[in-house]
């Protein structure tokens, strides 16, 4: 018995480090077939539908590839575009509002991104933004413009996570080229303006991210996590019709470049982001 028990405590730290754990982070502008402003409504019901057939052809795959379980956080708008009863029944859905380490604490094997737009200000992007189009105007991250690819994947580096997929337009998938060189991408739409597309039909999207996906699994133990060197300044340019608050200049970590342009410092990702989003 004893015996027994320390085999099992011996084996237990093996088994537990060898449990593929993927979170799949999702959005709406990257989805193929998605190419107009009213279709990123969270209760449309044809981007529902395309969006939960690309994240469900990424399970399928990420589980042929070998992962053990899959977590998908809704990043669209507010986490109120999935549901579980359309979702892939073996994944699980994060509800509800994240905390600035976006869950990466749980250091899961790796992160993948679904339906991903690319940073804002980009010709070609399919409603390209960062964060927000009516609100941000422009995001630097050590001086560098961003979007969310970026600021993921620099807070999935900062707890040693690998980025290893993303499916969205030809924009997005470049976007993480440049910084995750070795990465799975599914390329579902050529933007060629802000509203104007060449789209693949739901079911190619659906079977090249599927594939993609199997593929990515193989990678994790291979690609780098994509680690933003400290210290670290995050700036921010609200569009012209934001204002600062009359106080941000006491917010702690803050300095007030211009009327609607604020700059935080901080060790790291994880402490500039929490700056940022602590109001
Ligand atoms: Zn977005």
């Amino acid at each position: 018995m004893i015996r027994c028990t320390l085999l099992l405590g011996l084996l237990a730290p093996w088994l537990v480090a060898q449990t593929i754990t993927i979170f799949l982070i999702t959005d709406a502008e990257g989805v193929g077939g998605v190419c107009r402003q009213e279709q990123t409504d969270p209760k449309d019901a044809e981007m529902r539908q395309l969006l939960t057939g690309e994240i469900n052809a990424a399970v399928e795959g990420f589980l042929a590839g070998g992962a053990h379980e899959v977590i998908v956080w809704d990043g669209h708008d507010g986490s109120q575009t999935l549901s579980t009863l359309t979702i892939h029944p073996k994944a699980k859905l994060v509800m509800g509002g994240l905390g600035a380490s976006m869950l990466m604490e749980r250091k899961f094997s790796a992160v993948a991104f679904v339906g991903q737009h690319s940073k804002a200000n980009i010709r070609g992007g399919v409603m390209a933004h960062s964060y927000s189009s009516l609100g941000i105007q422009t995001m630097l991250l050590n001086g560098k413009p961003v979007g969310e690819i970026d600021v993921i994947a620099a807070m999935a580096g900062h707890f040693g996570i690998p980025v290893i997929l993303l499916s969205g337009d030809q924009a997005a998938a470049d976007e993480l080229r440049e910084i995750v060189p070795a990465a799975e991408l599914a390329v579902v739409k050529e933007g060629l303006g802000r509203y104007t597309c060449i789209t693949l039909s739901a079911e190619a999207a659906r079977a090249l991210i599927r594939d993609a996906a199997r593929r990515s699994v193989a990678k994790i133990r291979t690609i780098k996590p994509y680690v933003v060197p400290g210290p670290v300044t995050l700036q921010v340019e609200y569009t012209t019709r934001n204002s600062l608050p009359i106080d941000a200049p006491w917010r702690a970590g803050a300095e007030v470049i211009d009327d609607r342009t604020i700059r935080f410092r901080g060790k790291d990702i994880l402490e500039v982001w929490r700056l940022y989003r602590a109001r």
